[in-house]
């Protein structure tokens, strides 16, 4: 309820100032998220990394989700064409369905983390089948990054998680959410959330997968360009 009222004023200056609220409800769904994390959020969570602390002009762009056989072979083209590196979250069961992508992403000298092996949620997920499903994710991707599906992960299997991926992991969130998942809103607008809220080690949200594809190829060219006309680099964690 709270989040209700937070977003409504928000959505409201925004309009007033014409600009993108830094809060989004997705529409008929009832849920609120964050384009960009505010500072107390973090404070509650010191322990996950939102963002990198630098003064370089560095971005650290990341996806979700993958691999997906056309959304990350995409992805690393456009990559490629920048010379921008990233950070692949990947869904354990989507590794084994395409090994071959999987292989292509670490060739090209990106980074991948951990993102469960069925894309649990960890809320609605009692802890051992988490932590289970985390490990066996963790056979196929080699990496002690871990980033929770959703954002939802319970104290008790983030304290967890070093044991069932058998290294001293680090659970990776974000500063910005480019809302790309959000069908009730524009390519533009995702763009936009995108240009606007990230700056010198921002960590930032993108997903790779059948959803997102249409928004993907339409945002992330024009980010590249973007950043890289204002003279940042693309770097994975
Ligand atoms: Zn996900």
């Amino acid at each position: 309820m709270l989040f209700l009222s937070f977003e409504a004023m928000e959505v409201k200056q925004a309009e007033k100032q014409n600009r993108n609220p830094w809060i989004m409800r997705v529409l008929g769904m009832g849920k609120t998220y964050f384009v960009k994390t505010p500072w107390w959020l973090r404070k509650i969570y010191p322990s996950y990394i939102w963002r990198i602390k630098t003064d370089k002009k560095i971005l650290y762009l990341s996806f979700d989700d993958g691999p997906h056989p056309q959304a990350t072979p995409f992805i690393l083209d456009e990559l490629k064409k920048y010379h921008a590196k990233a950070t692949f979250f990947c869904v354990g069961k989507n590794v084994v369905t395409y090994p071959d992508i999987y292989k292509r992403i670490l060739q090209e000298g990106h980074r991948v983390g951990n993102h469960t092996y069925d894309h649990l949620n960890g809320w609605q997920t009692q802890n051992e089948i988490y932590l289970q499903n985390v490990a066996k994710a963790a056979k196929h991707i080699e990496s002690n990054l871990f980033r929770p599906c959703y954002g939802k992960i319970t104290s008790y299997q983030a304290k967890n998680l070093n044991s069932a991926i058998k290294k001293q992991s680090k659970v990776i969130m974000w500063d910005v959410l480019s809302g790309d998942f959000d069908m009730t809103i524009k390519s533009e607008r995702v763009l936009k959330n995108v240009t606007t809220r990230s700056g010198s080690g921002s960590i930032i949200v993108f997903h790779d997968n059948e959803k997102t594809f249409a928004t993907i190829q339409y945002v992330l060219p024009k980010v590249l360009d973007h950043f890289s006309q204002k003279g940042y680099l693309f770097e994975k964690l």
